[in-house]
């Protein structure tokens, strides 16, 4: 889980950007600059804008976490 310690430099989002459904796949392009965690085992990466996502064998992913798709859980605002 992503941590923080000064909650003042994050504001909650409800947009539909964050939603598990609209998680990314290994290898495309990443639609925002941010952190994304794993949907299947939770793993979290931080990317830049412009940058892929990482491939499929990029972590320790066990075949019983199903697919790896990367959420986003925070975004960079700039
Ligand atoms: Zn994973």
């Amino acid at each position: 889980m992503a941590l923080y310690k000064d909650g003042g430099f994050l504001s909650q989002d409800f947009g539909s950007a964050f939603d598990a459904n609209n998680a990314s796949h290994p290898g495309t392009l990443a639609p925002y600059a941010g952190i994304y965690r794993c949907t299947g085992c939770g793993h979290e990466i931080a990317i830049a804008c412009g940058h892929v996502m990482p491939p499929q064998n990029h972590h320790s992913h066990g075949l019983l976490s199903g697919p790896i798709l990367w959420q986003l859980i925070v975004a960079a605002h700039h």
